[in-house]
């Protein structure tokens, strides 16, 4: 039978509020972090604290991240910036009886760790091609990969997954025992990410059909049936 998969709890990575809503299992952390599209990156440089939201894809055990050479956030990451990584899916909003209670749900994944240079050349061509596929499954056989130029003005960071947790709330309010005969509406109002209908670019040739791939999976109306 196969081992388990869980980030070992660290002194930072423990969850203490809520404790009961938080996770280190690797498949609920992947499942985050295959379907988010957009990580933000918290790291802490020349006296300022900067957040900075970027695209990302996960391969294995580490998260890849990608900008231009000179970019900022990818400069002090390769430096060795301690980091926090994080992705978050809204769910749902949801309404109490009272003020107090209201609350969101919600998945997220908070990383900690230090960025590796991705520095080999099919590593990096490997990591772009994950970026692209993860955000348009499909895609990677169709796009032209970026030529030797491209790469070399490209940054490439892995970003390890080896400490850090999920935290997953679902469900109705929770709500103070005496406000529960109060004559407000209370529940949630489930919320998703929905994708319309593509739009060719201008200069698109008509010969050029739309790809099969931008209607279904990630760009289906109702993915996965899990928010009505
Ligand atoms: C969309 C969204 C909205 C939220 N809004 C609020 C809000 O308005 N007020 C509020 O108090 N909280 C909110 N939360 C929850 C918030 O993220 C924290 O979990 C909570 O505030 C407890 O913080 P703490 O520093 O006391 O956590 P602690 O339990 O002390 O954190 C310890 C460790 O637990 C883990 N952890 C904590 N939170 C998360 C998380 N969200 N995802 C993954 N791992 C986590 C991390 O490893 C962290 O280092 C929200 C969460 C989401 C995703």
């Amino acid at each position: 039978m196969a081992e388990p998969r869980t980030l070992p709890e660290s002194d930072r990575s423990r969850l203490r509020r809520k404790r009961e809503r938080g996770s280190h299992d690797r498949d609920v952390i992947d499942a985050v972090l295959d379907e988010g599209l957009v990580c933000h990156m918290g790291f802490h440089v020349d006296g300022t604290t900067f957040v900075v939201p970027c695209a990302y894809a996960r391969a294995g055990d580490v998260v890849y991240l990608h900008g231009a050479v000179a970019n900022h956030m990818l400069g002090a990451l390769s430096g060795g910036s301690a980091a926090c990584l994080t992705v978050t899916l809204l769910d749902g909003i949801v309404l109490a009886r009272s003020a107090k209670h209201h609350s969101v749900n919600f998945r997220s994944v908070m990383l900690f760790g230090t960025a590796r240079p991705v520095t080999d050349a099919d590593e990096k061509r490997a990591a772009l091609a994950a970026v692209v596929e993860h955000i348009v499954p499909g895609r990677g056989a169709d796009a032209r990969p970026p030529n030797d130029e491209e790469l070399r003005a490209t940054k490439v960071l892995a970003f390890p997954i080896e400490e850090g947790s999920a935290k997953v709330r679902t469900g109705g309010p929770v709500e103070d025992p005496a406000d529960l005969g109060l004559a407000v509406w209370a529940g949630e109002i489930p919320l998703r990410l929905v994708a319309g209908a593509p739009v060719a670019d201008d200069g698109l040739s008509s010969a050029v059909a739309e790809p099969a791939y931008l209607r279904g999976g990630r760009f289906d109306p109702a993915p996965s049936g899990k928010v009505g």
